[in-house]
C-alpha cells in the first residue's frame, strides 16, 4: 500500500469523454485536481484543471502529462500499450495494465474468464473467412465480434445458419471471435470496486436494456430472483481479485435459465453505474477516485430505487419534459453537436425512497 493521495494532488485521466468528466467532478469534490489526456474533443476538460490535447503516439506530450500528475487512471480502455509504457515509466497506472490488456482483447478476456471457471458464451477464434465458415458449422445463430476496438455493438456482425460467411468476414476483416448466440432472459451488470488494501465493495446489480447495441436504460433493483444477486456480486469480486485490480469495474452479465454468463468486463466506471449518483451516498465516480487515491471505499449501499435513462441523439428534444419531472436528476455532457447514436447525457429518476 502506498500513502493515500493528499488533497491538492493531481489525477491524470486518459480519455476526455463523459466518464472522464464525471470522474473529474468527483475528484474535485474530494479535493483533487485532474489533468485530462485526450486526442479528440474533450467534454471532460470543461471541469478539469488541465487538458493535454495530443495523439496517444506523442511521446513528449505523454511524458509531460505523466510528470504533471500523481497517478494515472483511464475512462477509455483502448489506449495503445506503447503509450502506457511511456506513462508507467514515470507514474503508477490504476487499475493496472493487466486489467486493460485483458479487456482490450475479446479473446484474451474470454480465455481469462473461462480460466477462472466462469461461464462465457461459447466462442471460437476466427482469423480468416475460412475459419469463420468452419466455426459457423452446426451453429444456429452467432455473433462475429472483432477482438479489438469494438464498443456499443460496433465491429459486430450477427449471423444465422446459411448466411454468407464470406460477406460477414468482409465486414470485419480483422482478428475476431465468433460467439454462440446466448438466449438470455435479461442483461444485468454489477459495478464493483476494489481498494488498494484488497477490500471489495459492490453496488446492487442493475437491469440493462440495450437498443442497437447501445445501453438505453438501467433499473435498480434489477427485479431478478434474489439468489442471482450474490452470484453476480461474487462473479465480479472474483474477477477484480484475480486481476489484483484497484478501482471500479463494470461486469456485464447475461441471465439465462442455466445461470449467469459473463458478457464483458469494462475496467472503468460504466454507463450502467450512473444510477449510483442518485441511489448511493458514494457514487461509482467517487468510489473510483477513492480506490485509486488509496482512500477507504464507500460500502455501496443503495438508498433509493432508480431508473437511469440515457439521452442519445434526438432524445435531447425531450429535455424540457425531463426537467419538468419530479425526483429526476439531469446530467448533460456538454457535447455541442447532437448526432444519432451519440450519448449526450442521462437522467436518473428516483422511483422510490
Ligand atoms: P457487446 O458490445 O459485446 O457488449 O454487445 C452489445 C450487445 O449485443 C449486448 O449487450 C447484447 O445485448 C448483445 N450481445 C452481445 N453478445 C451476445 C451474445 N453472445 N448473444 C446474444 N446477444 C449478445
Amino acid at each position: 500500500m502506498t500513502e493515500p493521495l493528499k488533497p491538492g494532488a493531481t489525477i491524470g485521466i486518459l480519455g476526455g469523454g463523459q466518464l472522464g468528466r464525471m470522474l473529474s467532478v468527483a475528484a474535485s469534490r474530494m479535493g483533487y485536481r485532474t489533468h485530462i489526456f485526450e486526442p479528440g474533443a474533450a467534454p471532460a476538460a470543461d471541469v478539469a484543471h488541465r487538458l493535454t490535447n495530443a495523439p496517444y503516439e506523442d511521446e513528449t506530450a505523454l511524458r509531460d502529462f505523466a510528470a504533471s500528475v500523481d497517478v494515472v487512471t483511464y475512462e477509455f480502455e483502448n489506449v495503445p500499450a506503447a503509450s502506457l509504457d511511456v506513462i508507467e515509466s514515470i507514474v503508477p497506472i490504476r487499475p493496472n495494465r493487466r486489467a486493460l490488456a485483458v479487456s482490450q482483447d475479446r479473446l484474451d478476456e474470454k480465455d481469462f474468464l473461462t480460466g477462472l471457471g466462469l461461464t462465457t458464451a461459447p466462442y471460437a477464434r476466427v482469423d480468416s473467412a475460412e475459419e469463420l465458415a468452419a466455426a459457423m458449422q452446426g451453429q444456429d445463430r452467432a455473433i462475429l465480434k472483432t477482438r479489438r476496438l469494438g464498443y456499443d455493438g460496433k465491429g459486430q456482425v450477427r449471423l444465422s445458419a446459411g448466411d454468407d460467411t464470406a460477406a460477414a468476414w468482409a465486414q470485419v476483416n480483422a482478428p475476431s471471435v465468433l460467439e454462440g448466440f446466448v438466449d438470455f432472459t435479461a442483461e444485468i451488470s454489477v459495478i464493483v470496486a476494489r481498494g488498494q488494501d484488497g477490500s471489495v465493495a459492490a453496488f446492487d446489480p442493475g437491469l440493462n436494456v440495450h437498443r442497437d447495441g447501445i445501453l438505453r436504460n438501467t433499473t435498480v433493483p434489477c427485479g431478478l430472483p434474489s439468489r442471482l444477486i450474490p452470484d453476480a456480486v461474487l462473479t465480479a469480486s472474483r474477477i477484480v481479485s484475480a486481476l489484483d485490480y484497484v478501482g471500479v469495474v463494470g461486469v456485464e452479465l447475461f441471465v439465462t435459465p442455466r445461470g449467469l454468463i459473463v458478457n464483458e468486463i469494462a475496467p472503468r466506471v460504466h454507463n450502467s453505474g450512473h444510477w449510483t449518483q442518485a441511489g448511493c451516498a458514494v457514487d461509482q465516480f467517487e468510489q473510483h477516485v477513492r480506490a485509486i487515491a488509496g482512500l477507504p471505499l464507500g460500502d455501496g449501499k443503495r438508498y433509493a430505487d432508480v431508473v437511469m435513462e440515457n439521452l442519445i441523439g434526438d432524445d435531447m428534444d425531450r429535455l424540457p419534459e425531463w426537467l419538468a419531472q419530479p425526483d429526476t436528476q439531469v446530467h448533460l455532457y456538454g457535447k455541442a453537436e447532437v448526432k444519432p447514436g451519440r450519448k449526450m447525457g442521462h437522467v436518473n429518476r428516483i422511483i422510490r425512497r
